[in-house]
């Protein structure tokens, strides 16, 4: 990991790293930046609270994410990346002047990448819980999200209580996943790689109902007649992003440029363009 020096050139940190002998943090300054040094010792004073995280790879903010969950990630016909969190996330590393980089994966997957150290953060409509919070660090949250439940339009389940007994499909390692699990039993639960892939099997009627959150069961439902959502909303969430628990300079970075991008009406506008008002279960 390398350290973003641009802002941390003032004459007393360059002299405190050497110092400390950290060999790997002093060998990143290059010669540009250290000749830099003496011109830049005031402004640094002030941008060095705020710039002083690592990332995986330096100049590059590394997001992983499942790109199957419309509308928060997903890809385009020519394989771009998409979706409310792709923008988000292009929007902050903008303001941390990084590059930023989609590492697409399952989601189970890409919430390990992030303890890992493999990712920066993730970000795939994450559900913050408090298991989660045991691994990993929380942005504040940015969206939230409800867990929805898809059944084909005929079906007899009318309600959760109805859901007792039948086959519940699910995506592997979501809030989804887990709750059915504790409240309808581990033998009643199918995890699936992702959300398509556990609506086709609703509708190849290997399972009785998808349990998914209701944005990306909204796109679902549209793209597939015969199925319809639940009016009762099975559980009420928080999305945040996900950083490493040993990352907290990029956490409070992270958090200041979503601050800003909440403030000036940037996440709302972005959620809005993906998400009209009255689609959601709200
Ligand atoms: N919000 C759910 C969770 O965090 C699902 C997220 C997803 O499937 N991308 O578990």
């Amino acid at each position: 990991m390398k350290k973003l020096l641009s802002v941390l050139l003032a004459a007393g940190m360059v002299l405190s790293v050497t110092a400390c002998g950290a060999s790997s943090e002093s060998t990143a300054l290059s010669d540009d930046a250290t000749s830099e040094t003496s011109t830049q010792s005031e402004a640094a004073t002030s941008e060095a609270a705020s710039g002083d995280f690592t990332t995986v790879t330096d100049g590059v903010l590394t997001m992983s994410t499942n790109a199957a969950f419309p509308p928060y990630e997903m890809t385009t016909d020519t394989g771009d990346f998409e979706g409310i969190d792709v923008e988000i996330a292009g929007a902050i590393a903008d303001k941390l002047g990084l590059e930023l980089q989609i590492d697409d994966m399952d989601f189970d997957a890409a919430l390990l990448a992030v303890q890992q150290g493999k990712s920066d953060m993730v970000m795939a409509g994450v559900t913050v819980t408090d298991d989660r919070l045991l691994v990993m660090n929380f942005t504040d949250s940015y969206a939230s999200g409800i867990q929805s439940v898809i059944v084909p339009e005929d079906s007899d389940i009318a309600s959760i209580d109805d859901m007792q007994g039948k086959l519940i499909g699910t995506q592997r390692g979501t809030t989804g996943n887990i709750y059915c699990t504790d409240d309808f039993g581990e033998e009643n639960v199918v995890a699936y790689d992702n959300g398509l892939t556990a609506v086709q099997a609703l509708m190849n009627g290997q399972v009785d109902c998808v349990v998914i959150d209701n944005a990306p069961a909204q796109e679902f439902v549209a793209a597939n007649p015969g199925l319809k959502i639940l009016d009762t909303e099975y559980a009420n969430e928080d999305y945040a992003i996900g950083v490493n628990k040993d990352n907290t300079a990029l956490l409070d970075a992270i958090n200041g440029a979503l601050a800003e991008l909440k403030a000036d009406g940037t996440v709302d506008s972005i959620i809005a363009k993906y998400i009209s008002a009255d689609s959601t279960a709200e």
